[in-house]
């Protein structure tokens, strides 16, 4: 579907079109472009709202108790709990997380001293698993559906807005729900410092790519006036930017346009170079898929966005004789990826003499270290990248 700037409904420039593939639904011209106004970037074309919530139900991998947090998950926490601890003098009584996954933080928010502790969870397993255990209130709602009957102290929003329509008029929403000096803590992945970002930072999932000058726009539009404000570059996933911030009636915004046009043109000239830089990427994995086995069948493992690009990007089809697909999400299994056929990644399901080449990205070590017993059979198992 068409999009505008949800700041301004004005012009924009292009940037990038793709036609993606993805398993188990039809093709999608996805265009990414940036607003002249206010050098937001965003998808000008993206997957209808319907489109996106059959995917993201395909795709949410489902709550499961067993699964130790990972390290990134416990980092992360810890890190936002000390965020909340440095900067309010006592920590809120009452927390609303939006987009849960599982019940980790909320744990973590009573552990704190926090005595009304609720989530927002959008996948009707997930809420309905923490809800059982009677110990978290989960509202079974995506935020821009939800009605807030209460007044929480503070909200919490990480890696949500990214993926939302509209992110300004949520937050406006969450700010009419509370009183002044109640807090939201944000966060979302930082579109800056484009050379840190991996091959494939602009996804399908992301409608909206902040740098710190439009982030904070949408905060102070939102009625909120920021208290702290941090940028990680390294330790994380991608440049991340975090935000606690209070309701205020405090004007704030004065100063902020004249910013505006150093911004968007920095940000025009550093999406191009990144554009730019992802192509020569491609055409380096492109050489390496050149030194693998080709007489072998071929098995991709992974059928996300970033299989429909190394199939758009190299010509590891006319390369190799694919025989299909492997994907550890249980939704998928015997879905299509093109004319592929997606299987479980089970040993007994693929033939011996035969390659895997992994595409993923961030999950490229954790699948090639599950192929271990894959290995030991006489398969050939390739990465892309390390
Ligand atoms: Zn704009």
């Amino acid at each position: 579907m068409k999009r505008r700037c949800f700041f301004h409904n004005s012009h924009h420039t292009k940037l990038l079109t793709e036609i993606i593939h993805i398993a188990g639904m039809d093709k999608h011209k996805i265009e990414w472009s940036i607003c002249n106004q206010c050098c937001l970037i965003f998808q000008s074309n993206s997957l209808s709202r319907s489109s996106l919530n059959l995917y993201y139900k395909k795709n949410i991998t489902h709550f499961n108790d067993k699964d130790k947090p990972s390290e990134d998950k416990i980092y992360n926490t810890n890190r936002q709990l000390n965020i909340i601890k440095d900067n309010l003098k006592k920590f809120p009584n009452s927390v609303l997380e939006v987009s849960l996954l599982n019940d980790y933080n909320l744990k973590k928010y009573k552990l704190c001293g926090a005595r009304k502790v609720e989530g927002l969870e959008p996948n009707k397993i997930i809420s309905e698993a923490i809800n059982k255990k009677k110990v978290f209130k989960v509202h079974n709602s995506t935020i821009e559906n939800f009605r807030f009957k209460k007044k929480y102290d503070l909200i919490v929003i990480s890696h949500v807005l990214e993926h939302l329509m509209n992110p300004l008029n949520v937050l406006k929403k969450c700010n009419k729900s509370q009183i002044n000096g109640q807090h939201v803590l944000l966060e979302v992945p930082l579109f800056e410092a484009l050379n840190r970002y991996k091959n494939g930072a602009l996804m399908m999932e992301h409608l909206s790519y902040f740098n710190e000058y439009n982030f904070l726009k949408l905060i102070l539009e939102s009625g909120y006036e920021p208290i702290y404000i941090s940028k990680i570059y390294e330790r994380t996933l991608m440049p991340f930017i975090t935000v606690l911030a209070k309701k205020s009636s405090n004007k704030f915004l004065s100063n902020f346009s004249e910013l505006n046009k150093i911004s968007f043109k920095n940000q025009y000239k550093e999406a191009k170079k990144y554009i730019k830089k992802n192509k020569s990427i491609w055409k380096k994995i492109d050489q390496k898929l050149s030194k693998f086995d080709k007489k072998r069948k071929t098995y991709i493992y992974g059928s996300g966005l970033h299989a429909s690009l190394l199939f758009k990007y190299t010509n590891i089809e006319q390369k190799f004789n694919i025989v299909g697909f492997l994907d550890s999400s249980k939704s998928k299994n015997n879905t299509k990826f093109k004319n592929y056929l997606i299987r479980n990644p089970n040993i007994n399901n693929i033939s011996r003499k035969s390659n895997i080449i992994i595409a993923s990205i961030s999950s490229e070590k954790t699948i090639y270290n599950s192929l271990k017993s894959f290995r030991k059979k006489g398969i050939n198992t390739y990465c892309l990248y390390s």
